[in-house]
């Protein structure tokens, strides 16, 4: 059955009395239709009130073709949770258009582990992304029109660093010429797109943690350098209040439910590998404080979301995870030993022991930051009982833990013994969590900290203009904050086809770009494309709609 039918088959609550689950009443939420709504800052302020609860953080061994299941299992561990009585709230992240029409798979889980309504929060949910996107765009367009209009600030056209944005694969507008044609059209000059997940709003937007702070680091935004080169942001153009103002409802959290209506919050999406990965501060705060267990789920593999959850976005947390959750799967593992894709579901004890090491070195990298760490098996229906009992053994050998679940198929039933896996580790007195560097470092400290302790490269390498790059941030002393590395999520390297857990490697730097309203430095590593494009066969194929608005094809 396609996942949008079984969601078809469950009626939703009311979203007032979801919010009543957390503690909120009707009038401290804004609702959006039947079933979604925003909480209110006040509401967020009346949430920060109450004791914070276990904090659980869900990631995952390097993604493959054959699936991983990060928020299926997120999903179908909080109603696990429920099931037994606790009070867990998810936070996740909002899915991106682009890839809703592009490749087969959405955000929302999958099975009977599901938030609802699907369709909806795949699609245009409550505008947050169009209002992104309206807030990038206006901006660019406010700098356009500077130039055009005299320029006071003398502005270099030739030296913008901020792009437009659209929430679509689009690989036509990656690079583009504005300003054609007459005088009044504005200054020709080269452009590109970046997909709305991956821009700076996205970023700010999930880092903020109130209107105030919102609009500081929406002012600190670096957008063009001067023919002098001297840097020029966004309070220059005195137009952070403006994009404020387009952002004042898309800072507020959404909240949802699952199938099993487990509160669920979902907010900021910015993808793992070209962004932070990590839904919005303002979410997973409100998850914190609104119950007793709040899951949330960092992008692609721990490499890439999980690194950057805990060396980013932590410190601005009220706490740090208290259990990680490692998803791991055995067909994804016997891809990463070699099976080809077309015969995962065929029995494979060697390419299973031989994948085995892309989970090992995931499992120490968590390990590293002293938070206790379970592993969830998602099971497939392909799986052979030899195969799980193989991988539950590698598992305890390392003398970690481990659940299969079966939450595609069970829904929280299927999460139980994991959820008991998770309550047990989650009373273990943990020492201070350590990150994994000090933003104080330099910045070839930091990188090859990550590159070396997460990676496993040898070395890193900087190309001439990440060295120019390099020397222009430490001039300005932009130098001392968080990296967020951009790369391949296929591989722990900057190379795609480099599975399981490559070593001896040189990580290529090719460009470092502050960040400065988010409040770190984006090191693009690889060939990495901050516009997706679609696939020979995009999923926008298969979407339809009926004359009764019923929708199918939607996963
Ligand atoms: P991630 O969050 O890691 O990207 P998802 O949870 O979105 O992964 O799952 C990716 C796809 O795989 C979804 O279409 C989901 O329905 C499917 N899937 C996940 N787990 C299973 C499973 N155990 N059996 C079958 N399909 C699954």
């Amino acid at each position: 059955m396609e996942d949008i039918e079984i969601v078809q088959q469950n009626t939703p609550e009311p979203i007032e009395k979801i919010a009543n689950k957390i503690g909120l009443t009707a009038d401290q939420i804004e609702p959006y239709g039947h079933d979604k709504a925003k909480l209110s800052m006040a509401a967020l302020q009346r949430l920060q009130q109450n004791p914070a609860g276990k904090l659980v953080l869900v990631t995952s061994i390097n993604p493959t073709p054959a699936g991983e299941g990060k928020s299926t299992v997120t999903v179908g561990l909080a109603d696990a949770l429920q099931q037994r009585g606790q009070h867990p709230v998810i936070a996740l992240r909002e899915p991106s258009l682009g890839p809703v029409m592009g490749m087969k798979g959405g955000a929302t889980g999958g099975g009977y582990a599901q938030v609802m309504p699907m369709a909806d929060i795949n699609l245009h949910f409550t505008g947050d992304m169009h209002a992104l996107t309206a807030a990038n765009n206006t901006l660019a367009a406010l700098i356009d029109n500077h130039i055009h209009q005299g320029n006071t600030l003398n502005i270099d056209p030739k030296r913008i660093v901020w792009k437009r944005a659209l929430d679509i694969n689009d690989r036509a507008l990656r690079e583009t010429v504005i300003g054609l044609g007459k005088p009044a059209n504005g200054e020709m000059r080269e452009e590109g797109f970046d997909i709305t997940v991956a821009s700076e709003m996205m970023a700010v937007l999930c880092l903020a943690t109130d209107l105030e702070d919102l609009k500081k680091r929406l002012g600190n935004i670096l957008i063009a350098y001067t023919f002098d080169r001297q840097p020029i942001f966004v309070r220059d153009l005195q137009v952070q209040g403006a994009l404020t103002v387009l952002l004042k409802d898309a800072i507020k959290p959404n909240l949802v439910q699952t199938l099993e209506h487990t509160p669920t919050i979902i907010h900021g999406g910015p993808f793992a590998n070209i962004a932070h990965g990590c839904n919005s501060i303002l979410a997973t705060e409100a998850a914190i404080h609104a119950g007793n267990y709040a899951l949330t789920e960092a992008g692609f593999g721990a490499d890439l979301g999980a690194e950057k959850f805990l060396d980013i976005v932590t410190p601005h947390l009220s706490k740090a995870p208290d259990v990680i959750v490692v998803v791991a799967t055995v067909r994804a593992l016997k891809y990463n030993g070699g099976q080809k894709l077309a015969d995962l579901s065929t029995e494979d004890i060697h390419a299973l022991e031989n994948g085995y090491v892309n989970l090992h070195r995931h499992l120490q990298n968590m390990q590293r930051y002293d938070i206790p760490v379970v592993v969830s098996i998602n099971r497939f229906v392909s799986d052979s009982d030899k195969e799980l009992a193989v991988l539950q053994d590698l598992i305890s050998q390392e003398g970690l833990t481990s659940a299969i679940t079966d939450v595609h198929e069970q829904g929280g039933k299927g999460g139980l013994a994991l959820a008991d896996l998770v309550i047990e580790a989650a009373t273990e007195e943990v020492p201070d969590y350590q990150r994994l560097y000090d933003d104080d470092s330099s910045i070839i400290e930091k990188l090859t900290t990550i590159a070396q302790e997460i990676y496993g490269a040898k070395d890193v390498e900087f190309t001439s203009k990440a060295k120019q790059q390099l020397r222009l941030i430490e001039r300005h002393g932009w130098d001392k904050m968080p990296i967020c590395v951009a790369k391949t999520q296929y591989s722990f390297s900057d190379q795609p086809k480099l599975l399981g857990a490559p070593t001896g490697f040189t990580l290529t730097v090719r460009d470092l770009i502050p960040k400065l309203g988010a409040g770190f430095i984006v090191a693009m590593a690889g060939n990495v494309l901050t516009m997706p494009g679609l696939p020979k066969h995009p999923a926008a194929e298969k979407i339809d709609i009926d004359g009764q608005g019923r929708i199918t094809g939607l996963f």
